[in-house]
């Protein structure tokens, strides 16, 4: 059975990037009847950030996009957070102590810091690998009872990956397909400190093996860390995972992978709920009123398309055509204009009466409380011209309030004989029972085709008197929903 992860380290909020790994992994997960699993990869206590890994639940639950095992929830092979799993690393890195694949190295900072400024001076950079693995405070040169000694002793120390040396690994990338590495270019990675903490990549693998990984669907920055981990596979004697590194998300213009200044800049948020901290706040897409349907039919093809020029995808329409084959190589463009798209189409398609219902939050904070009937009229009849619910007020003021200025270049426009006709609209409009839209259109209409007064003569006005600008929906459904008396009112004082 498939089993997938999404393993973030807690560092701060979940970046747009690390969603959209997520969702491939749920999306993958699901297409092929397997389990989705998040682990909190905390081993680094250094960048460790308090309120990230909560942020990161809420997130994913946000989006719809769930674990099926995590902290809390179905934990088959937990603890799912890796500082609690830090008494089950040791006894793997002694494994690989005494297999070979692993040395003790005592050197000090200082003395690191010597070696690298050596190399520099002859225009070398230094690497910590076979090149002067012997030249080094390591358990290769020393004896084992010395090295023993000073492990009993208390001096710190670091276990590190050996290198083969003189390897070229061929791989396969699901997604990048056949990928070389020369081992004599990595350096010997350190797996474990003196301290009792694994480093990333032991515990990554570590825990990969133990809760049954299936394939690592990851960011491309993880692609140069793809030999070691193999290589630790084997040294461990265990069968590798799949491996498919996602292409980059790149900034909207100009070059390089999308940061939070990009989003900055353009007004754009790049995590999927604001963020506070005590610098200021990052927005959210949710805060900014995104539907979680829209993030994530955009983020899903970021990287991806099912071969065809289809953009709308619902969730379960995504799970259906999702192939990890189908995931391109290139860096995929974030273009915050397409997302607010992506959102308008959400909009258009949403349920009116749930709309309305969030409108009417946001009508009660104005002071207004009309009928969920009303609201939901109201929101039919502008939501076309939206991305979001937020710009509803803008669009839809005029339903609560009578303007109090009117478009200085569309009042130019009255004639002589403007208030005249508004005059003989009122008397028109007066006698009106059935004070419907469509009704009052017929009436009108029939009163400018008999006097044979030119349309635009009457409505231009008509509209700028009711909305104060010549914008809005179908004119005569304004009029209709602010009524007869109020429709009047504004032309009089339209008029005066
Ligand atoms: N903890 C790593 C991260 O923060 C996980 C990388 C991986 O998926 O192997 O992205």
């Amino acid at each position: 059975p498939i089993r997938v992860r999404f393993a973030p380290s807690p560092t701060g909020p979940l970046h747009i990037g690390g969603v959209r790994t997520a969702l491939f992994n749920y999306l993958f997960a699901k297409k092929h009847g397997g389990t989705f699993f998040l682990r909190i990869e905390d081993t680094d206590q250094n960048r460790f950030v308090p309120g990230a890994e909560q942020y990161i639940m809420e997130a994913l639950e946000w989006l719809g996009i769930a674990p099926d095992e995590t902290i809390g929830k179905n934990e088959k092979f937990g603890p799912y957070r890796q500082s609690e799993r830090k008494h089950l690393y040791k006894q793997y890195a002694d494994q690989l102590i005494n297999s070979g694949w692993a040395y003790y190295a005592f050197d000090t900072q200082e003395s690191l810091d010597t070696y690298r400024k050596a190399e520099e001076e002859q225009g070398k950079t230094f690497i910590y690998n076979h090149t002067n693995r012997e030249k080094l405070d390591t358990s290769l040169v020393i004896s084992a009872e010395e090295t023993s000694h000073r492990i009993a002793n208390g001096e710190h120390y670091v276990i590190r990956f050996k290198t083969p040396v003189d390897e070229i690994l061929h791989l396969k990338d699901i997604i990048r397909g056949h990928v070389k590495f020369e081992t004599n270019l990595l350096d010997d990675k350190v797996l474990f400190k003196s301290d009792g903490m694994p480093t990333y990549h032991l515990a990554n693998i570590v825990d990969d093996h133990l809760m049954q990984t299936t394939h690592v669907i990851r960011g491309e920055e993880w692609l140069p860390s793809m030999p070691l981990h193999v290589l630790l596979y084997h040294a461990f004697g265990w069968a590798a995972p799949e491996f498919a590194h996602l292409p980059l998300i790149l900034k909207p213009v100009g070059n390089g992978k999308l940061s939070k200044r990009d989003g900055d800049k353009l007004d754009f948020p790049v995590f999927p709920l604001e963020w506070k901290t005590e610098e200021g706040i990052s927005s959210g897409y949710r805060e900014k009123g995104f539907f979680p349907e829209a993030v994530v039919n955009f983020l899903a093809l970021l990287g991806w398309n099912d071969g065809t020029d289809k953009e709308l995808f619902s969730l379960e329409e995504l799970v259906a055509a999702f192939d990890l084959n189908r995931v391109h190589k290139a860096g995929a463009k974030f273009d915050p204009e397409k997302n607010k798209w992506f959102n308008h189409q959400y909009l258009v398609q949403a349920n009116d009466e749930k709309l309305a219902t969030d409108f009417a939050i946001l009508l009660k904070e104005k002071g207004f409380s009309p009928t969920l009937e009303l609201t939901t009229k109201i929101v039919s009849l502008i939501k076309e011209r939206a991305n979001f619910v937020s710009e509803f007020w803008d669009l839809s003021d005029f339903f609560f309030v009578a303007p109090t200025a009117y478009d200085e270049k569309a009042k130019k426009n009255w004639k002589e004989e403007t208030p005249a006709l508004m005059q003989e609209l009122i008397s028109v409009l007066e006698e009106i029972t059935d004070f419907t839209s469509v009704n009052i259109e017929t009436i009108v209409k029939d009163w400018l085709t008999k006097n044979e007064i030119g349309m635009g003569k009457v409505m231009q006005p008509f509209r700028l008197s009711l909305v104060g600008a010549l914008k809005g929906p179908h004119l005569f459904d304004i009029v209709e929903i602010i009524g007869k008396d109020e429709t009047i009112s504004r032309l009089q004082k339209a008029i005066e």
